[in-house]
């Protein structure tokens, strides 16, 4: 990067990380800043996780659950009312991110979570209350050492930084370890590699690695309902299994409900972890093998590391899939519920080429959809997401200057078990604007006396031709 270039990439990640967490000014040396633009270092998230933990001590405790082989500290943000205190009748989630190096987007998510979960708090009724019912835990590095060697301008690094010596000959036979192979659950036996060279090395032994003796510890503490371990990328919830050797999991219909439910805000695929590939050792094999959690891997956006104006647009989808476990923790069955989400076109109406749809969610679900409108040959059409009894305003062009009739309807809707689309379909019509209408009239009149003088002359040629004979 030139000079100029790295100024200006500079001063955007300045603005993007001061809007995000709302810090004035970043301490310390500039030169220090992140060589990914729009992408923090990982003092600076820890900087981030210590301004909220001091800023909002009445619904923050930091956790430092783990030391990585280079010296950082992994933490863990818990997030509740009586945040000091281990409330057994609320239930614990866990959220996770930056397993894998490259994957940066998925450590910034579950820090922006963490943010907006404390900043809502006073303001949102509805924040606040998932606040003080649950026990939210973010951690949004599990990698620090992988995350910083990543962030400096390695963005082909999966592993952590932890030098291997397999045959203890003192020298090391590879550097770092697959976090996400190294789990205890059939540890070492599908979609991994034993070579520590390799990119999907499983480590020596299940456990080997600092960094998953602390999310086991941690998990082990407490008593977890729901796990969100995010990755980058491909648009895609997972559920168990992501190895093909155990039978089909017990609670799989569930888990695939709530998986669609979140797939409602998000719009990614739902699938089961081993339809991509099959995997052992990872994070949500081992929570749901050894504990009650309900894990899921949630595959964020088109990239590993999605320019940074996109962050802002996969947060807020995924922002939506987070709460909605907030709201079921305490009854995940919920997500089987029959309630319909009722959508229907609430208004409709077209002026010069602009359609005006208000769309109204009556269920107690949040949708997302489709919005067609259409007239003539002309369409145009918009995703929308909607939260239950919410409304929404669109503005959606269409040009079809000699259309009379405009269709607006609501195409296919995802996000709920059952749904039911009540009044789908809305028409409009344009009448002729009066200038038109005053013009046509004189179109009639003229025709109208043509017409009148054929007739005349041809009875007056016929009468006369009559007469003649
Ligand atoms: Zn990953």
């Amino acid at each position: 990067m030139n000079r100029s270039k790295r100024i200006i990439s500079l001063a955007i990640f300045l603005i993007f990380f001061s809007q995000i967490f709302s810090i004035s000014s970043i301490q310390g040396d500039s030169s220090q800043a992140s060589e990914v633009y729009g992408y923090p270092d990982y003092s600076q998230i820890e900087n981030a996780l210590f301004q909220l933990n001091s800023s909002y001590s009445s619904i923050c405790a930091l956790h430092a659950i783990g030391k990585t082989y280079e010296g950082r500290t992994i933490w863990a943000l818990k997030i509740s009312d009586n945040p000091n205190v281990d409330e057994d009748d609320e239930p614990d989630i866990l959220i996770m991110g930056e397993h894998h190096a490259k994957e940066l987007i998925s450590a910034v998510i579950p820090l922006m979570f963490a943010e907006s979960l404390v900043h809502n708090y006073s303001s949102n009724p509805e924040v606040r209350e998932y606040v003080d019912s649950n026990e939210v835990w973010v951690v949004p590095v599990v990698n620090p050492d992988g995350y910083e060697y990543a962030v400096q301008g390695h963005l082909d690094w999966r592993k952590n930084r932890r030098p291997v010596d397999v045959n203890g000959d003192g020298v090391p036979d590879g550097v770092g370890v697959d976090l996400n192979r190294n789990y205890a659950h059939h540890w070492g036996e599908q979609g991994v590699s034993h070579d520590p060279q390799s990119d999907i090395y499983c480590g020596p032994a299940p456990f080997s690695e600092n960094e998953t003796r602390a999310i086991r510890n941690l998990v082990l503490s407490h008593h977890f309902v729901f796990s969100v371990s995010f990755h980058s990328y491909g648009q895609i919830i997972y559920y168990p299994w992501g190895n093909s050797i155990d039978p089909p999991p017990m609670d799989r219909s569930l888990m695939e409900a709530i998986a669609k439910q979140m797939s409602g805000y998000n719009l990614y695929r739902v699938m089961e972890g081993k339809e991509t590939y099959s995997t052992t050792g990872d994070s949500d094999d081992w929570l749901y093998a050894n504990t009650s959690c309900l894990p899921f891997t949630i595959e964020l956006g088109k990239e590993f590391v999605p320019p940074p104006q996109y962050i802002n647009e996969i947060f807020m989808k995924n922002d939506g899939a987070l709460l909605y476990l907030l709201s079921i923790s305490h009854n995940p069955y919920l997500a089987l519920s029959t309630d319909k989400t009722n959508l229907r076109i609430d208004s409709f109406d077209v002026n010069s080429g602009n359609a005006s749809i208000i769309v109204e969610n009556q269920g107690n679900y949040s949708v997302s959809a489709y919005v067609n409108i259409s007239a003539g040959d002309a369409r145009n059409t918009t995703k929308i997401l909607l939260a239950p009894h919410e409304k929404e305003a669109l503005n959606m062009g269409i040009s079809c200057p000699s259309c009379r009739i405009y269709n607006a309807s609501i195409a296919s809707v995802h996000g709920a078990q059952e749904w039911n689309i009540s009044d789908n379909s809305a028409v409009f019509f344009v009448y002729p604007p009066s200038e038109d209408v005053h013009n046509a009239h004189y179109t009639i009149y003229a025709l109208a006396a043509f017409g009148l003088i054929v007739l005349l002359s041809t009875v007056a040629y016929l009468f006369k031709k009559h007469k003649l004979h």
